[in-house]
């Protein structure tokens, strides 16, 4: 039996540990299945991850930065066709495009339907990760993993300030680590010039919540990424005009008449901003929508892993820990369907604990990971995108699932992502009144 930690049960920590407590049917048959005895940690009083809406902002009453990004009025961008997990559908009733709400109740089915509570300790967080070196002091294949975590319920109103409290932490080994510990949570504050002389609101979509406190207000969105967009969509029912700030192509759509597309910042004055075509606009608020930092703050560095530009290293497709495969990391990958990716990537990591794969040698692995990085800046992407797979998602879904032996994702979850996409890129404001019957028509 493998001792196996998972570190946060967001949609991601959930799908791990639906894939290793419940043995497939060929298990079963086997005359010797492999088990597990896995141990999920959550640091919140309830699983959901991101997907558990809190008006909150800052920090949590234990003291922790408030871990949602959600806000108030979210639909999904994706539909609910393909934001599931490919064996357990939302109830056909919901609309496409789902309110946040929906998900984290989807989320909690999920649960229940799997049994899985009974393996997650809920308020606990994981604090330090090391590599417990084995009996000669080497770290190798068979390195474990020493997990330090902390009960948060039994933080005392005095005692909420003090980071680590020593008295209530608790140490366990474990064979083999799972870390799912979300991604959309530390913000990414980039340089802008006069920033310090700028008198007005400076927020990032982290602590975006809702549209009704930029009244009448003239509001820059910086970066036209998902959120940017949605949320300059959304706050111009509010606010009296509203900036799109961003270096990309100019995009090709229909805006609200008061959403005004703008090249990147120059700088900020005390009262505006100066965009990089040279226009002077004054303004009440900037939110920074310019994404989210990789973080893994528990992990001791005899880990083995960097996180550099957004790039973590040494995985084997985005994923397993290429000196330490009993160590994987989940959800890392950008502009994907993330919850059937989750679903094949559980797969994976199942497989290969199980040793019903073999992974290819260290240095194969190393060398696939530099290949791929390299062809992704041969074409152009930029170092902070090492994990993004957009339209590669599919080959690597497909290349997952065919290696460890799991089922393809039905043809179906491309077709439709690839529909979503044109729509909302030319129908940002309106693409989500959309119904999606499938098999569907253009
Ligand atoms: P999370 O949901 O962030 O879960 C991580 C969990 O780990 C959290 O519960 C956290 O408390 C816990 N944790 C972290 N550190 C520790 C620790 N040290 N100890 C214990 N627990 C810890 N996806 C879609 O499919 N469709 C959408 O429309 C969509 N819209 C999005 C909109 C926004 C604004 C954001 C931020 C994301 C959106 N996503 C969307 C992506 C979304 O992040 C994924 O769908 C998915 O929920 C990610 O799951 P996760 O488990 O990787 O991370």
């Amino acid at each position: 039996m493998q001792k196996v930690a998972v570190v946060g049960c967001g949609a991601a920590g959930l799908c791990v540990l639906r894939h290793l407590t419940i043995p497939r049917k060929k298990d079963l048959l086997s005359s010797d299945p492999i088990r597990f005895e896995v141990v999920a940690f959550e640091q919140a009083p309830e699983i959901g991850g991101t997907w558990v809406y809190s008006p909150e902002t800052g920090y949590d009453a234990y003291g922790l930065p408030v871990h949602t990004s959600i806000y108030k009025n979210l639909r999904t961008n994706l539909p609910k066709d393909v934001m599931c997990f490919p064996d357990f559908p939302y109830k056909p009733e919901l609309p496409s495009f789902l309110h946040h709400s929906d998900v984290c109740a989807y989320l909690k089915d999920y649960a229940q339907h799997f049994n899985l509570h009974k393996y997650i300790k809920l308020q606990t967080k994981v604090e330090a990760v090391e590599a417990v070196p084995s009996s000669d002091g080497l770290l190798n294949n068979s390195v474990k993993w020493r997990v330090t975590y902390q009960n948060l319920s039994k933080k005392t109103s005095s005692n909420l300030a003090v980071k680590n409290d020593e008295a209530n932490m608790i140490s366990d080994v474990f064979d083999a680590l799972i870390i799912c510990n979300g991604h959309y949570s530390v913000p990414f504050i980039p340089e802008i010039q006069g920033k310090e002389l700028f008198q007005g609101i400076v927020i990032h979509s982290h602590d975006y919540r809702e549209p009704e406190m930029f009244a009448d207000k003239t509001v820059v969105c910086l970066g036209a990424r998902s959120s940017g967009i949605d949320i300059s969509i959304e706050l111009t029912s509010h606010a009296n005009k509203v900036f799109l700030s961003h270096r990309g192509q100019p995009l090709q759509c229909e805006f609200p008449e008061n959403l005004f597309e703008k090249p990147g910042i120059r700088e900020l004055t005390s009262d505006g901003v100066v965009f990089e075509d040279g226009d002077f606009h004054q303004i009440d608020t900037l939110i920074l929508c310019t994404g989210y930092k990789i973080d893994f703050p528990f992990l001791h560095e005899n880990v083995g892993v960097q996180t550099e530009h957004n790039r973590v290293t040494p995985l084997y497709k985005h994923l397993i820990h290429i000196d330490f495969p009993n160590m994987a990391f989940m959800g890392l990958c950008l502009n994907v369907t993330p919850l059937p990716l989750f679903h094949i990537q559980a797969s994976f990591v199942k497989a290969v604990l199980t040793g019903k794969i073999s992974l290819p040698t260290a240095d194969e692995m190393r060398k696939d990971e530099e290949e791929d990085f390299d062809e992704r800046l041969r074409n152009g992407m930029a170092q902070h995108y090492a994990h993004m797979l957009g339209d590669k998602q599919w080959s690597y879904n497909n290349e997952l699932a065919t290696i460890c032996g799991c089922e393809l994702l039905p043809k179906y979850f491309e077709d439709i992502y690839e529909f979503v996409k044109v729509k909302r890129s030319k129908f940002p404001a309106t693409y989500k009144e959309m119904n999606i019957d499938f098999p569907f028509e253009d």
